[in-house]
């Protein structure tokens, strides 16, 4: 009878439990009712009898039911609500779904000329990057800027520049897919909004995530791509190695430099005065 009706109580508590949200093990339930751990609750005095409960319940009760927000389709709100880049700045600024961060200490979004005719799109933010709040003002960045400038190409004049991820990576590994799909929606609205004549991926994190594919940076390079937002603007892609790779590798800057005259070759088929 006092089992029966420990059970009883344990059976209405767990079902109050689940109504509230918390998960509950029935296998771990049943496995110790099968082995006494609910009859020895039952036959104990109640003091006892609170304690087993006390029991039961942290070892029964795994863990609370999370609702985790989807932070695709939030960020995916966000961007949209953005009428234009500054907003669209700080809806990323003040977004909570990149697991990054949390361990950076700012988010680096873009510079450069809204409306500009060239999109550099790199991997994500650096140390330097972090520290100042904008992309490609690192060593990389610099040597970005110099091959930029060897075709007409500057930040401060005719290009806009950003990345597939936003906040910087801890040890400056690559963002891993979560961390670059709640940028995406940010990035989509960012190329929706600036409608450039070009986008060029630096580096094989960024080339590989914009185009989708698991194909690496030497044979991405080089090759005339589209890239297409989900609200439908068309752009063409051309892709080419990473400048802190050139520096690792000055070897492949001979290779580069055949991209920034693809990319400078592009620009003027499409009329386009630098
Ligand atoms: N590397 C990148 O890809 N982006 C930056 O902003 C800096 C370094």
């Amino acid at each position: 009878m006092a089992q029966n009706a420990t059970s009883a109580s344990l059976q209405a508590l767990t079902e109050w439990w689940e109504e509230m949200g918390v998960e509950i093990d029935h296998g771990e339930l049943k496995h110790m009712s099968r082995t006494g751990a609910i009859m020895a609750a039952s036959a104990t005095p109640a003091a006892s009898q609170s304690q087993a409960g006390q029991q039961i319940q942290t070892e029964t009760v795994t863990r609370r039911r999370k609702v985790r927000p989807d932070w695709v389709s939030e960020a995916r709100d966000l961007a949209a609500q953005a009428k234009d880049l500054p907003s669209l700045r700080q809806a990323i600024e003040e977004f909570e779904g990149s697991p990054l961060k949390a361990l950076s200490n700012r988010a680096a979004v873009y510079d450069g000329i809204i409306g500009a005719p060239v999109m550099i799109i790199g991997e994500g933010p650096g140390e330097q990057e972090d520290l100042q709040g904008l992309p490609f003002v690192g060593k990389a960045g610099h040597l970005l800027d110099r091959m930029l400038a060897a075709i007409q190409l500057d930040r401060k004049t005719n290009t806009f520049i950003t990345n597939v991820n936003f906040w910087r990576p801890p040890g400056n590994r690559n963002p891993d897919a979560e961390e670059l799909a709640v940028c995406r929606p940010f990035l989509d609205r960012m190329i929706d909004l600036g409608r450039p004549a070009l986008i060029v991926a630096t580096g094989g994190v960024a080339a590989k995530a914009l185009l989708n594919t698991r194909t690496g940076i030497m044979r991405l390079r080089g090759v005339q791509h589209t890239y297409q937002t989900p609200a439908g603007t068309q752009t063409e892609l051309i892709a080419m190695f990473h400048p802190a790779y050139l520096l690792r590798r000055p070897q492949d800057k001979s290779l580069s430099w055949r991209d920034l005259l693809k990319i400078r070759s592009r620009l003027r088929d499409m009329e386009i005065s630098l």
